[in-house]
C-alpha cells in the first residue's frame, strides 16, 4: 500500500511538459547546425508514433510533417533507419522519461548524413533529453543532480550532441583548458584492460605521442584511492613517467561501482588552485557515466570492424590457394585496424610473394629484437616487447610454425589485451595458408619423386645394357636435381676406382680421379651416404671448382661395390629432399646395376653364342688380340642385316631371330676353317680372317653378301664393312674394329647390300 502511494507521488510530481522538453534539452543547438551542414528535425514520440516534442533545426518542409507521422509507426517497429521521399532518412532511438516508453527520434537528409552520424547524435541527444526531463519535472535549482545535469549538457554540447567517444575527449579537455588555461599541463585518459594495466588512450598535448613511455599503472593501486594527488600518492606506487611533472591528479572513472578507466591530469610547473581542481574532478565524476557510454559504443563500433575484417580474411583464405593474396588481405586488415603501425612478415625460408609485400626471412640472432621472434618462432607465443613497441605474433599452421609476424607500433601506445588476440587469429590465418601451400607444394614433389623413381624400375626391368641404364639414371639425375655432374664409380678389389661408361665427362679425367679418391675412402670407411652442403667449407673434400656434393654408396648384398657422385659448381645447391631421393634412386637401381654388370661379365665367359651357335664377342676379342701377336696381318669383316626392324615389325622378334640363324648359317657356309665367325650383338654379325689380305677378304664378303640375298627367307640382306691390319703399323683390335664400323657405315649410307673395305 505504501508503495503504491510512493509510486503515485512521482508520477504527478514527474509531470513533463514536452513542449518544453526539447528546447531545454538543445539549449545550444548550433552546433548541431554546424556539423551537419543541413536541416534536420529533432522530435520526441510516444509509442504510436505521436510527436509530443519538437525542434526544427533550419527545418521548413510542412509537407513532410504529416508524412512523417504515417512513417513513425512503422519506423518505430523496426527500430531501424528507414528511408523515404529519395531524399530523407528518419531514425528513431528508445528513451524512458517519467517510467513512459518514449522515442527520440531525427530526421534528415540522407545525402548529408551517414547513418554512424545519426545514431552517434540521437545518443547524444537521447543522454540530453533524459536529463532535460528530470529538471524539468524537479525545478530546484541548487540539487546535485541538477548540477550533473548541467556538466554532461555541457560535454554533450562541446560536442555537438555527438556521442562519439574522441569527442567526448576534446570536450573534456576544451574544460580542463578553461580552468587551467594558461598552466602547462597534460590529461591522459587510461583504459582499464585485463585487470592490470591502464592503457592510455588519448592526451590532451601533441608532445606526449613522442615521449616513449608507456604509461603502466597496477589496478590495485588505484583502487585504493578515490582521487589521488601528488601529497598522498607515491611515486614508486604508479608511474615512471609522471616524474617529469610538478604535480598531478589522478581521477578513477566508476561505472556502477566498477573501476573502467582512470584519468590523469599533469601539471608542468605548479599546481593551480585547488578550488580548480575540485571543480574539474565534480565534473568527470559527473560525466563519467557518459564517458563510459560512448566507449562501449567505440569498443562495439572496433569490435564489428575486427569481425568484419578477420571474416573477409577467413574468406580469402577458403577461396583462395594463393599465399600471396592471403598475406595480403592480412597486411591489409592490420593496416585498417592500425594505420599507424608497420607490418613486416618475418618468414622461415624463401617463399615466392608478390613483390609489394612486406617479406623478409626470419634472421637468427640479429637485430635488437631477435631473441623474441626466435622465441615466438620456436615456442609458437605471441611475444611483446614492451620497451620498443614491438609485437611478435608467431605465423601457426596446424603442424608448425611457418614464420612470425612483426608489428611495430609507435612506441608510446601498446597494444592492448584484447587487440593482442586479433592479431593472434589474423597470424594464424596466415600460418594456415602458408602451411597449406607447403604441403601442397610437399605433396607435388612426393608425387614427382615417386614418378622417378617409378620410370626408373620401369627402364631398369627392361634389361638394358649397362651403359645404356647408366646414361638413363645419369641423365634422370641431371635433369631431377638440376646437377652438373654424375658420375657412377665402382670399387676394384684392388683400390682402383672405375668410372662406368655413361657417367659424365668430369669423372674421367685423370685429375678428377685422384681428387675422388679422398671421397671414396670415406664411403669406404663408413658405408654411409654424405651430404655436403659446401665443400670449400669443409677441408676434408676438394673437387675442382665444385662446391655441393651428394655421395651415395651402391651396396649389394651388403657388399660396397661403389658410389654415386654428384656435383654442382654453386655451394648448397642440393635440398635434403634431393639427398634422400638420391639415395632411394640408388637403393633401388644397385640391384640392376649389378645384374647387369653381372651379366656382361658372364657373356665374356661364354664362348659360343647361343641363338647362332657362332662364337661369342669376347672369344672372337681374344681370338684377334692372339693372331696380332703372332700373325703377319688380318682382316675384320662386320655385318649388319640390312632393314631389320622391319623384319621384326612385320614378322615378329620369333622369325627376326629365325632370320639371324638363317644369316649365321650362309656366313658359316661361305669363310674357311681357320676364320673365325662370331655373333658381334644383336643382328651384327662378324668374321676375322687371320693372314689374309684385304682383297681376299673382299671377295669373300661379296660372296657372304650375296649368298644371304639369295638364300633367306624372308629375304634379307647385309652389308659389310672389312677392315684389315699389317704388322708394319702399330695394330690394335679397336682401330681395327674402329675402321669396319666406318666401312660399315658407309655402305649402309651408299644403298645397303654391299662391301666396303677400308685399305
Ligand atoms: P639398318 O641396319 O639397315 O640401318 O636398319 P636396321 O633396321 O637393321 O637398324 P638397326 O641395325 O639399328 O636395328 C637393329 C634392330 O635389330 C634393332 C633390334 O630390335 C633388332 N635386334 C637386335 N638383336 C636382335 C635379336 O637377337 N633378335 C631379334 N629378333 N631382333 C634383334
Ligand atoms: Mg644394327
Ligand atoms: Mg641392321
Amino acid at each position: 500500500m505504501v508503495v503504491d502511494n510512493m509510486k503515485d507521488r512521482i508520477i504527478t510530481e514527474n509531470k513533463i511538459d514536452f513542449s518544453k522538453l526539447l528546447h531545454v534539452a538543445l539549449q545550444e543547438e548550433s552546433g548541431i547546425r554546424e556539423e551537419l551542414n543541413t536541416p534536420i528535425l529533432i522530435f520526441v514520440c510516444n509509442e504510436e508514433g505521436k510527436i509530443l516534442s519538437k525542434k526544427e533545426i533550419g527545418f521548413h518542409q510542412a509537407a513532410t510533417h504529416h508524412q512523417l507521422s504515417i512513417m513513425l509507426p512503422t519506423v518505430i517497429e523496426k527500430q531501424h533507419p528507414i528511408y523515404y521521399d529519395k531524399e530523407d532518412i528518419v531514425t528513431v532511438v528508445s528513451v524512458s522519461i517519467a517510467r513512459e516508453n518514449l522515442y527520440v527520434g531525427v530526421l534528415a537528409n540522407k545525402c548529408k548524413v551517414t547513418e554512424r552520424e545519426l545514431r552517434l547524435l540521437l545518443t547524444g541527444i537521447k543522454q540530453s533529453v533524459q536529463l532535460a526531463a528530470k529538471e524539468i519535472s524537479h525545478n530546484h535549482e541548487e540539487s546535485k543532480e541538477i548540477q550533473q545535469y548541467k556538466h554532461v549538457v555541457s560535454l554533450l554540447q562541446r560536442a555537438n550532441f555527438t556521442m562519439e567517444f574522441s569527442r567526448l575527449q576534446q570536450s573534456i579537455k576544451q574544460a580542463a583548458e578553461g580552468l587551467f588555461g594558461d598552466q602547462k599541463w597534460e590529461l591522459l585518459f587510461y583504459q582499464l584492460e585485463n585487470d592490470k594495466l591502464f592503457v592510455p588512450i588519448f592526451s590532451s598535448t601533441k608532445e606526449y605521442r613522442s615521449t616513449d613511455h608507456t604509461y603502466v599503472i597496477k589496478k590495485e593501486k588505484i583502487e585504493q584511492y578515490q582521487i589521488v594527488t601528488e601529497k598522498t600518492y607515491r611515486h614508486e606506487d604508479v608511474f615512471e613517467a609522471e616524474h617529469q611533472f610538478a604535480s598531478f591528479v589522478c581521477i578513477p572513472l566508476h561505472h556502477q561501482g566498477e573501476l573502467y578507466g582512470l584519468i590523469l591530469l599533469c601539471f608542468h610547473d605548479h599546481s593551480p588552485p585547488q578550488e580548480h581542481i575540485t571543480n574539474f574532478i565534480a565534473f568527470i565524476h559527473d560525466v563519467a557515466v557518459l564517458l563510459h557510454h560512448a566507449w562501449l559504443n567505440e569498443i562495439k563500433e572496433i569490435e564489428q570492424k575486427r569481425r568484419q575484417l578477420l571474416l573477409s580474411v577467413t574468406k580469402k583464405f577458403h577461396s583462395s590457394m594463393d599465399v600471396s593474396e592471403i598475406l595480403e588481405e592480412i597486411i591489409y586488415a592490420l593496416g585498417e585496424m592500425y594505420p599507424n603501425f608497420d607490418v613486416t612478415l618475418l618468414l622461415s625460408r624463401e617463399w615466392e610473394v608478390k613483390q609489394n609485400l612486406p617479406v623478409k626471412q626470419i634472421q637468427y640472432g640479429v637485430g635488437i629484437s631477435s631473441g623474441m621472434v626466435e622465441n615466438a618462432f620456436l615456442t609458437g607465443k605471441i611475444q611483446i616487447d614492451d620497451n620498443n613497441g614491438v609485437v611478435y605474433a608467431p605465423l601457426r599452421g596446424k603442424q608448425g610454425v611457418y614464420g612470425v609476424m612483426e608489428i611495430t607500433t609507435n612506441a608510446s601506445f601498446i597494444l592492448p589485451y584484447h587487440e593482442v588476440d586479433f592479431v593472434e587469429m589474423l597470424a594464424d590465418v596466415g600460418g594456415n595458408a602458408l602451411e597449406n601451400a607447403e604441403l601442397y607444394q610437399q605433396s607435388r614433389n612426393l608425387i614427382n619423386d615417386l614418378q622417378l623413381i617409378n620410370q626408373t624400375s620401369h627402364q631398369l626391368n627392361s634389361n638394358l645394357r649397362l651403359t645404356e641404364t647408366i646414361n638413363f639414371m645419369t641423365n634422370q639425375i641431371l635433369s631431377s636435381f638440376l646437377a652438373e655432374e654424375v658420375g657412377f664409380i665402382m670399387f676394384h678389389p684392388n683400390g682402383e676406382l672405375a668410372v662406368l661408361e655413361g657417367s659424365t665427362s668430369y669423372y674421367f679425367d685423370e685429375s678428377s680421379q685422384a681428387e675422388m679418391m679422398r671421397i671414396s675412402e670415406k664411403v669406404k670407411r663408413e658405408k654411409d651416404a654424405l651430404f655436403i652442403g659446401d665443400m670449400e667449407a669443409d677441408d676434408q673434400y676438394s673437387l675442382s671448382m665444385f662446391r655441393s656434393m651428394l655421395a651415395v654408396p651402391m651396396i649389394q648384398s651388403g657388399e660396397l661395390k661403389g658410389m654415386v657422385l654428384v656435383l654442382h659448381r654453386k655451394p648448397y645447391h642440393f635440398t635434403f629432399e634431393n639427398f634422400k631421393l638420391l639415395q632411394s634412386l640408388i637403393h633401388h637401381s644397385t640391384l640392376a646395376f649389378t645384374n647387369s654388370m653381372l651379366r656382361e661379365e658372364l657373356e665374356k665367359l661364354v664362348v659360343t653364342d647361343y641363338l647362332t651357335k657362332l662364337y661369342s664377342r669376347s672369344y672372337l676379342d681374344e681370338k684377334v688380340q692372339e693372331s696380332m701377336n703372332r700373325d703377319a696381318n688380318g682382316c675384320f669383316v662386320l655385318l649388319d642385316i640390312d632393314n631389320f626392324k622391319r623384319i621384326n615389325d612385320t614378322f615378329g622378334h620369333q622369325v627376326g631371330d629365325d632370320i639371324i640363324i638363317q644369316v649365321a648359317n650362309v656366313m658359316k657356309k661361305n669363310i674357311r676353317e681357320d676364320d673365325i665367325a662370331a655373333r658381334w650383338g644383336g643382328e651384327e654379325l662378324a668374321v676375322y680372317l687371320p693372314n689374309v689380305q684385304p682383297d681376299a677378304a673382299e671377295m669373300a664378303g661379296e660372296r657372304i653378301v650375296q649368298a644371304v640375298s639369295r638364300e633367306t627367307s624372308p629375304r634379307v640382306t647385309v652389308s659389310c664393312g672389312i677392315s684389315y691390319w699389317k704388322q708394319e703399323g702399330e695394330p690394335s683390335l679397336n682401330s681395327l674394329v674402329k675402321l669396319a664400323d666406318e666401312a660399315l657405315y658407309e655402305a649402309k649410307m651408299n644403298g645397303k647390300n654391299k662391301v666396303v673395305i677400308r685399305k
